[in-house]
């Protein structure tokens, strides 16, 4: 077990006194490590850190800004095992998958903005003005638990390429990257300030960092509830926003798609990572002459996500990150129970076998009224809700009749037909067939599921303010 007693401010290791929160192995439930639950003085002595470092690092040159972020990229590389083992234990993604995931996608983000910088617009001349793209300043990055690293890096790459320095508060649960992110910034030597990594609970660091007056903007990921409160407390100065939150994204499988592709595709959305994924499929649409023969194969389907330990190389499935997620898509699973849905496989009780650690049985519920909590609210765990409906106009308008709008996917044997039905869905990002992953393209929500946009150069533009300048 590992014991931090320190945080990254000022590009210095600063001991933190007070109360050490523990960090969970997601598999056995034991401590794995130990780390600070800092406070408001550390959080004002990091943004007051990342004030002064700014005027500076804002005007270093894009290619030596590029530079850092080219050899963070190399850190990412070096340490690539390390890291997918680490979320692995806090989180629960199968090693496998985490190798690929975990620690692969957040190399693959920082290389973009690493090439955005070849040539990214920062400066253009519009008629008679120079618009110039120029950094929002002092940053609060807020972070959560379920893809953990790739949250920092989707945050700390596009800010520093702006020009921003950065104050990173990352999840309480799945904290250890974080910690490892301030040691690559240590070690590429980053100029002190520029970022600062300041760990514990949302009441007490991410309180501190949303309600400071020297913070220019909050860049926060994580659920509605607290993007909610995040909005209404950076109100008041009015610091910019950006804002990834929740989904509860629909499948909508058309009457003339390969229905087990289908299906199945579905499948591996929803359990991917337990199901603690934002854009996770959790809602399945299928045309209701097709339904009992798409519960049948989700049935089958599911059976080869059996839990198990995470770290072994075959495992599919492993648990969700903490007891309070368990419990509560437990919770969920006898809701859905209660609401009269079918229960088709899986249910509230642990996965034989498997009563340490934060296991949950994949769970599929067929005939699911589009209106149930089941099919309204984000679980965040391995559960499909399979919903029938009568025609392609019914189905837009169940996929689009949630809060929510982060994800979504059409199935169906016509491309065009597809598209068709992915244009009237109202969600950042759509997949027509399984169209496969884009780190250029835009990633982020409608409605209750966020504000803003990351990824690509839309990530970095998130960053920039306008000055336009007449000459
Ligand atoms: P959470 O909102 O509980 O916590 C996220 C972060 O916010 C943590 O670092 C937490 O300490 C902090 N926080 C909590 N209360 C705060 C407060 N009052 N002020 C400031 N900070 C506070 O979310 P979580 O449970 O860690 O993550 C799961 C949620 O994140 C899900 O809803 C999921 O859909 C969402 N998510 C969204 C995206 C996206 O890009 N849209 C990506 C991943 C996860």
């Amino acid at each position: 077990m590992q014991t931090l007693s320190s945080n990254y401010i000022n590009g210095q290791w600063q001991p933190v006194d007070g109360q050490l929160l523990d960090v969970h192995d997601s598999a056995t439930g034991e401590v794995m490590a130990r780390i600070p639950a800092a406070g408001r003085g550390e959080v004002d002595q990091a943004v007051q850190a990342a004030r002064r470092a700014f005027p500076a690092w804002s005007r270093t040159p894009v290619a030596e800004r590029q530079n850092y972020l080219a050899a963070l990229l190399e850190q990412l590389k070096g340490r690539a095992d390390e890291i997918a083992r680490t979320v692995s234990c806090e989180v629960g993604m199968p090693i496998k998958l985490s190798t690929m995931i975990q620690a692969g996608v957040p190399q693959v983000s920082t290389g973009t903005v690493v090439k955005l910088l070849d040539d990214f617009p920062f400066t253009e001349e519009v008629g008679n003005s120079l618009v110039q793209r120029v950094p929002v300043g002092v940053v609060g990055a807020i972070t959560p638990w379920n893809y953990p690293l790739h949250q920092i890096m989707l945050k700390i790459a596009p800010a520093l390429a702006a020009g921003c320095t950065m104050v990173l508060k990352p999840s309480e649960i799945a904290p250890m990257t974080g910690f490892m992110v301030a040691e690559m910034c240590e070690a590429i030597g980053l100029p002190a300030g520029v970022v600062n990594v300041v760990t514990g609970l949302g009441q007490d660091v991410g309180e501190a960092l949303i309600t400071h007056p020297d913070v220019d903007m909050i860049s926060f990921t994580g659920s509605t509830r607290t993007g909610n409160r995040i909005f209404h407390a950076a109100a008041d100065d009015f610091k910019r926003m950006a804002l990834e939150m929740g989904g509860k994204s629909a499948s909508v499988i058309l009457s003339d798609a390969d229905l087990e592709g289908a299906v199945k595709g579905t499948l591996t959305q929803c359990y991917l990572n337990s199901g603690q994924t934002c854009t996770a499929l959790t809602r399945m649409l299928v045309p209701a002459d097709l339904h009992d023969r798409a519960c049948e194969i989700a049935a089958a389907g599911t059976a080869r996500f059996a839990p198990g330990n995470p770290l072994e190389e075959s495992t599919r499935l492993g648990p969700l990150a903490s007891a309070i997620q368990r419990d509560r898509v437990r919770d969920y699973i006898r809701i859905g129970i209660e609401e009269g849905a079918t229960l088709v496989v899986g249910g509230a009780e642990a996965p034989e076998g498997l009563e340490q650690g934060y296991f949950v049985k994949p769970t599929v519920f067929g005939n699911v009224d589009p209106n149930a909590r089941i099919a309204q609210e984000e679980i965040f765990g391995p559960v499909l809700s399979v919903i029938p409906y009568r025609n392609e106009e019914e189905a837009i308008a169940i996929a689009n009749g949630t809060a929510y709008g982060l994800a979504g996917a059409v199935w169906s044997g016509d491309q065009d037909r597809g598209l068709a039905v992915a244009n009237e869905l109202r969600t950042g990002q759509v997949t027509v067939n399984n169209g496969k992953f884009n780190p250029q393209a835009p990633f982020g929500g409608f409605g209750h599921s966020g504000l803003g946009r990351e990824a690509g150069k839309y990530g970095l533009e998130e960053f920039l303010e306008l000055r336009a300048i007449q000459l």
